[in-house]
C-alpha cells in the first residue's frame, strides 16, 4: 500500500464512520534500537532511530468535549468525555490516548475534542514502539487542534512517557517517546537518557538497517524487566554512584568483584554496553564497517551470558541473520526475550538477505518472521504527503 492509497483507505473509513472529511492529518514513527539493550533506565546512552513504519491520526475536531476514536487495526474504541478521563477495559487500546488526553488535562493545557481515525504500519508488541507512535501522534493532535500549543519536544515526550507509565500501567522509559518525536531522516540518534538531549549521526553510506522479527511474544511487563531493574539499582548503590551510566569501563572492571557474582554480570553487561553505543556511533561516523560487526557481536554475546535476555527464537534468528548474504553486523533489539532484533546489511544484498533469512529462520523454528528493511525517518508532526501539505 502506498501512502495515497493508505491516505485513500482513512479518508474512506473517517466519512463511513463519521460523515465528514478529517481536516488535520499527524504521523508519528515507530523506531528500534541500533545499540543499548537497557541501559535507558540506566541514564546511559542509546543508538536509537525513527523508522520508516509510522501510525497516522486522521482528525476533525468537534464542538463539544467528546473525544471519539477509532483504530483500522484493532476493534472497539469509541467516545469518551474529557471532562472525566476514565480507564476503559472494554477497549484497552484507547487508554493510550485516554493517558494523554489525562495528563495533558493534569498538566494544565487546554483540550479540545476531536473524531479520530488511526492506522499503523508499525507491528504490536515486537519492541518497535506502537504505543508510543499512539501517544505521540495523540499529542500532536491535542496541540494542534489548539493553536500549536508550546509545548518543547523533550517535555513532551515526558508527557507520553507519563501516560503510558500512569494510564497504561507500563513502566517503560523515555527512549521510544522522544525517538518518535526527534527522529531525523538519514539519521540514528545518540540519545542521552540522562540529559534528554541527542546527537544525530548519519547512518553509514550504502548500509541498511533490517529489522528481523522473532515473532515470539515479549512478556515485557513480566517479572523480568523490573528483576533486571532492580538488580542494575543494587549495583550501582553498592558501587556507590547514582547510575551504571557514572561508571567507565575501566573503573568497572577494578571494582566488580565487590559485587556478588549475579549483580557483577548485569552491572558488566551495561557498563559495556553503554560504550558500545559510544563506540558504534563513532563506527557509523567514520563508516567503520568491521567495528558495527565486532560491536553487535558482543552486544548479543552479553545479552546472552550476562544480561540473560535471549530466548530460543533470538538464537535462530541470530543464526538466520549471522549467515545471510551481506550482512555486516547482527544483534537484539529491544528488551530482549522475543521481539524484534536489527541487522546491517549492505543495501544491494537486501533483498538475498531478506530471503534467506526468511527460509533459515522458518526451517529452524516453523515460524515465518517478519523481515523489514527500515530507512531512518523524520520526528512525528503534520503529515507532509508529496506535493501536498495535508
Ligand atoms: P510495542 O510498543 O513494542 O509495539 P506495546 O505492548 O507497548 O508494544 O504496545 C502495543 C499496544 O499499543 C497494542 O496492543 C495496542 O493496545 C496499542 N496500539 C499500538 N498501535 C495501535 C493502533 N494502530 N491502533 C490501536 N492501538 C494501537
Ligand atoms: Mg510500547
Amino acid at each position: 500500500m502506498d501512502v495515497n492509497q493508505r491516505k485513500q483507505l482513512l479518508e474512506q473509513e473517517f466519512y463511513r464512520r463519521f460523515g465528514c472529511s478529517p481536516v488535520l492529518w499527524v504521523q508519528a514513527p515507530g523506531r528500534v534500537d541500533l545499540m543499548g539493550s537497557h541501559t535507558d533506565y540506566n541514564q546511559g546512552y542509546v543508538l536509537t532511530m525513527a523508522i520508516d513504519r509510522t501510525t497516522w491520526l486522521a482528525a476533525r475536531p468537534r464542538d463539544d468535549r467528546q473525544v471519539v476514536i477509532y483504530s483500522l487495526n484493532l476493534e472497539g474504541g469509541g467516545p469518551f468525555s474529557l471532562d472525566r478521563i476514565t480507564p476503559d477495559t472494554q477497549s484497552p487500546w484507547t487508554n493510550y490516548i485516554r493517558g494523554v488526553a489525562a495528563v495533558f488535562a493534569a498538566a494544565g493545557y487546554p483540550l479540545r475534542g476531536f473524531d479520530g481515525l488511526i492506522h499503523s504500519t508499525i507491528p504490536f508488541g515486537s519492541g518497535l514502539s506502537s504505543s508510543a507512535a499512539v501517544e505521540v501522534a495523540a499529542a500532536q493532535v491535542f496541540t494542534l487542534l489548539n493553536g500549536g500549543l508550546d509545548i518543547p519536544p523533550v517535555q513532551m515526550a515526558r508527557l507520553c512517557q507519563q501516560a503510558e507509565n500512569e494510564f497504561v500501567g507500563v513502566n517503560s522509559g523515555i527512549l521510544d517517546q522522544y525517538s518518535s518525536l526527534m527522529g531525523r531522516e538519514g539519521h540514528a540518534l545518540l540519545l542521552d537518557c540522562r540529559h534528554l538531549t541527542h546527537q544525530t549521526i548519519p547512518l553509514p553510506e550504502g548500509v541498511q538497517v533490517v529489522i528481523c522479527d522473532t515473532r515470539a511474544k515479549r512478556e515485557l511487563t513480566g517479572s523480568e524487566y523490573g528483576e533486571r531493574r532492580a538488580q542494575c539499582e543494587a549495583g550501582a548503590a553498592q558501587l556507590g554512584v547514582s547510575a551504571l551510566r557514572d561508571l567507565p569501563v575501566e573503573t568497572f572492571y577494578r571494582r566488580e568483584a565487590e559485587l556478588p557474582d549475579i549483580l557483577a554480570r548485569r552491572c558488566r553487561f551495561i557498563v559495556e554496553e553503554n560504550q558500545r553505543v559510544l563506540d558504534l556511533a563513532d563506527a557509523f561516523t567514520r563508516g567503520d564497517l568491521a567495528a558495527i560487526d565486532r560491536l553487535t557481536a558482543a552486544s548479543f554475546i552479553g545479552a546472552r551470558h550476562l544480561y540473560q535476555i535471549v530466548s530460543p527464537e533470538m538464537e535462530a534468528m541470530m543464526q538466520a541473520m549471522r549467515t545471510g548474504p551481506g550482512v555486516i553486523g547482527a544483534r537484539q533489539a529491544g528488551a530482549g526475550f522475543g521481539g524484534c532484533m536489527v541487522a546491517f546489511v549492505h543495501r544491494d544484498a537486501t533483498a538475498d538477505f531478506a530471503a534467506h533469512v526468511q527460509s533459515v529462520y522458518h526451517r529452524a523454528t516453523g515460524v515465518m518472521p517478519g523481515v523489514y528493511p527500515a530507512q531512518a525517518a523524520a520526528g512525528a508532526g503534520r503529515l507532509v504527503l508529496e506535493a501536498e501539505n495535508v
